[in-house]
């Protein structure tokens, strides 16, 4: 259930014309300013990340079907999961759809899923390209990845978008590694966010795990402290909005995808992830529509 201050936020943008609604809750077309702003601020994370030497990777919005069946991800998050479907009959098929189309009827029935899913967390086509190369070296591997992602979940919020990109640095290596990682991130996602010049707070947090199952399995990833979530207050200061996180999955990753340490036990994995387009909805909340008009401090971090 969205707001009336979440839908109130989102009427201002579209009057704006920084974003452009569709028939479809959670899909927009963004304006020039908006990728402007999105632009700049995955350089300022490219500049950060740069001392590190990550691996770029940029993945489109899909995926191998199998690198989702892999990831446990439906085991999981079965509700938020996308597959691509298409065509594949013949003519007579066709002539079905054609006439189900001029009907105004449903004439999805005869799509057939191809091989590609749709990414839900952009770092997870990373894993098999990784695993691929077989055993880690041992500084093991560090990426620097981005994909727009596909989660099922329309909403009249303008930070719950159905299709929206995530800017990730992924480190794959032994559990020292992976922590100090997280650590590392963890305090410079902080100074970046600082830096724009909003308020924040960071969290344990833990993700929206399906069923009855999954209570438990949120439960267990607070307790043991696996996620944390830079929040920003957007359009509500009691229920800040999650634009960074900071996961680590210890060894689930590595032992779905096969992931090895030199040494052959399975690694373990990390991911920071920057939600692009709910940062910029946090800096228009707090500076203004017009960028020209932020803070110095904010467009000399932006704007260099
Ligand atoms: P997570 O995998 O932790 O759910 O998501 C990683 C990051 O992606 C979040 O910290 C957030 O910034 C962003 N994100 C998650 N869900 C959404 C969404 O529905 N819309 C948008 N715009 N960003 C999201
Ligand atoms: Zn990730």
């Amino acid at each position: 259930m969205s707001t009336e201050a979440q839908i109130a936020y989102r009427n201002e943008l579209i009057a704006a014309g920084l974003l452009h609604a569709t028939d479809v809750d959670g899909l927009y077309a963004q304006s020039g300013a908006f990728e402007e702003i999105i632009m700049r601020f995955n350089a300022l994370v490219t500049r950060t990340g740069a001392v590190d030497g990550p691996e770029v990777l940029r993945f489109p919005p899909g995926m191998p079907r199998g690198t989702l069946e892999r990831s446990g991800y439906l085991r999981s998050f079965p509700q938020l999961a996308g597959t691509i479907h298409s065509f594949a009959g013949g003519d007579v098929e066709h002539a079905a759809l054609i006439a189900a189309l001029e009907r105004g009827d449903d004439w999805t029935g005869g799509q057939k899923a191809t091989g590609i899913a749709f990414t839900p967390a952009a770092c997870y086509p990373s894993y098999t390209i990784v695993a691929k190369r077989g055993p880690l070296p041992a500084d093991g591997a560090l990426l620097d990845v981005q994909s727009w992602c596909f989660r099922h979940e329309p909403s009249l919020d303008p930070a719950r978008l159905q299709l929206f990109r995530m800017r990730e640095h992924v480190r794959v290596g032994t559990p020292q590694q992976v922590l100090e990682f997280r650590e590392r991130w963890l305090k410079r996602g902080r100074a970046i966010m600082e830096s724009m010049g909003v308020p924040l707070d960071i969290d344990v947090a833990n993700d929206p795990f399906f069923g009855r199952a999954g209570r438990m399995l949120a439960a267990n990833q607070r307790d043991q402290a696996l996620k944390f979530e830079l929040l920003v207050p957007i359009t509500s200061t009691e229920k800040p909005t999650a634009c960074l996180s900071f996961n680590y999955h210890q060894d689930h990753l590595g032992q779905a995808f096969g992931l090895r340490l030199a040494d052959g036990t399975v690694a373990h994995t990390a991911c920071v992830g920057f939600g692009l387009e709910r940062i910029v909805l946090a800096l228009l909340r707090h500076h203004g529509f017009d960028p020209k008009a932020w803070p110095d401090s904010v467009r000399h971090a932006l704007w260099t």
